[in-house]
């Protein structure tokens, strides 16, 4: 098939992505007794030396961790990463991505006040817009982001631009730059959920974009065994954040998942390439495949946004023909499991049939036209081949499947 652009050279899979990430995720100084891994500080709480310690501390003169729902020196390791990696002033973990995502949008924005969300965002971060923040009088407008007059339109008079570049299952991108310049242009809060690219991808903060979001659980965590979140900023930001919701909110990161964390973000660097190698291997060649109308991947993508992405995860949607039983092609695949969530190391697929019966009437892919044929995998860490040779035999079950119901 198809129209879409040639996608991508492979020769440019060789380019150094990690630059300093690969050192600054490598390298410590070396923690307490010489420890070359931090230790957890499974403590909820910290005592002070003396009345002075805490006059201080607690007057803002100095920064210590007193409490476990404030500052953790564990959490404090992950959130100084993801800092550095962002090329943020600061960082601060929470006990989910949607934790990270609630509580920065209720620091800045209150009732009677408007966001303007790109349409396709996380199923979610959609129920929370659309559930908790009409109680709150809190307004959402959906734009097609990919479209910067769009974006202009909305704009006026809004508090925050809520960005996810690519989008989820449609992966539509968004020319950040741009959009982040037009809202600074008003004083409007940008907000973007990089938990796609991850910084080895896209910096947004170098763009312009004010805040980072992360859903960790997924490509910085990378082994499925942990659910967090981050979000990033310059340190006026994240002050306020602090003071305005993430200690009352309290969902705090425990010190565990934070250790986690620090440990899946040291492979980063070394999974997201090969994620990437894979994924656009199996992008290709479903895209010549004929029971394949079209791949929503990126690297298909004319849109200036492609501009700031460095290379390309592997997560992306597909279109079958047809003629092609879902159900029968979802349940053939052997080496891709079917479930939600990504970014770790197995492969995964989920048929938007079946979250389109989600939630009837709050589910934004069904607001914004998704196509009941389209396909999501999650590309893992598993041999290209083997994957591949799983996806072709699931394609002729299906066929299969077809002439036998006739
Ligand atoms: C999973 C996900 C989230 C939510 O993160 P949790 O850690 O599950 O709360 C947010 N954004 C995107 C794009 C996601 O895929």
């Amino acid at each position: 098939m198809s129209e879409q652009p040639a996608g991508f050279d492979p020769a440019s899979l060789a380019a150094d992505y990690l630059g300093e990430a690969a050192t600054l995720l490598a390298h410590d100084d070396p923690f307490p007794g010489g420890a070359v891994v931090p230790p957890i500080y499974q403590t909820s709480l910290f005592t002070f030396a003396n009345y002075a310690d805490m006059a201080d501390t607690f007057a803002g003169r100095k920064r210590q961790p007193v409490y476990s729902r404030g500052d953790n020196p564990t959490v404090m390791e992950f959130e100084a990463r993801v800092a550095a990696l962002e090329g943020a002033e600061a960082a601060r973990g929470f006990s989910s991505g949607m934790a990270a995502i609630s509580a920065t949008l209720l620091a800045f924005v209150g009732a009677g006040e408007r966001i303007v969300a790109v349409r396709n965002c996380y199923g979610d971060a959609y129920r929370l817009f659309e559930r908790l923040f009409p109680r709150l009088q809190i307004k959402v407008d959906y734009v097609d982001g990919s479209d910067p007059d769009a974006v202009a339109q909305a704009l006026p008079g809004a508090k925050l631009l809520y960005l996810e570049s690519p989008t989820s299952i449609m992966f539509e991108l968004q020319d950040i730059a741009h959009l982040a310049r037009l809202a600074k242009e008003q004083g409007i809060v940008t907000t973007i959920d990089n938990s796609w690219a991850t910084p080895v991808f896209q910096k947004p903060i170098a763009h312009g974009v004010d805040l980072v979001l992360h859903s960790a659980s997924k490509y910085l965590g990378g082994h499925s065994d942990t659910v967090a979140g981050v979000v990033a900023g310059s340190a006026a930001h994240i002050k306020h954040i602090n003071e305005q919701t993430y200690s009352q909110l309290g969902a705090k990161l425990s010190p565990f998942e934070g250790w986690l964390l620090l440990r899946g973000l040291r492979t980063l660097p070394l999974r997201l390439p090969h994620h990437m190698k894979s994924g656009l291997t199996i992008a290709e060649r479903l895209k010549a495949h004929d029971k394949v109308e079209r791949v929503n991947h990126p690297a298909y993508s004319n849109h200036p946004g492609k501009k700031t992405l460095a290379g390309y995860a592997g997560l992306f949607s597909f279109e079958v023909t047809e003629d092609v039983d879902i159900p029968a092609f979802v349940d053939a695949l052997k080496l891709f499991r079917i479930g939600v969530s990504w970014g770790g190391h197995e492969s995964l697929v989920v048929p938007a049939k079946a979250s389109l019966e989600q939630t009837p009437g709050l589910n934004s892919m069904a607001r914004f036209g998704v196509s009941p044929r389209t396909i999501r995998f999650n590309v893992g860490l598993e041999n290209v081949e083997d994957l591949w040779a799983d996806i072709a035999q699931a394609f002729d079950k299906s066929k299969a499947f077809e002439k036998s119901k006739k």
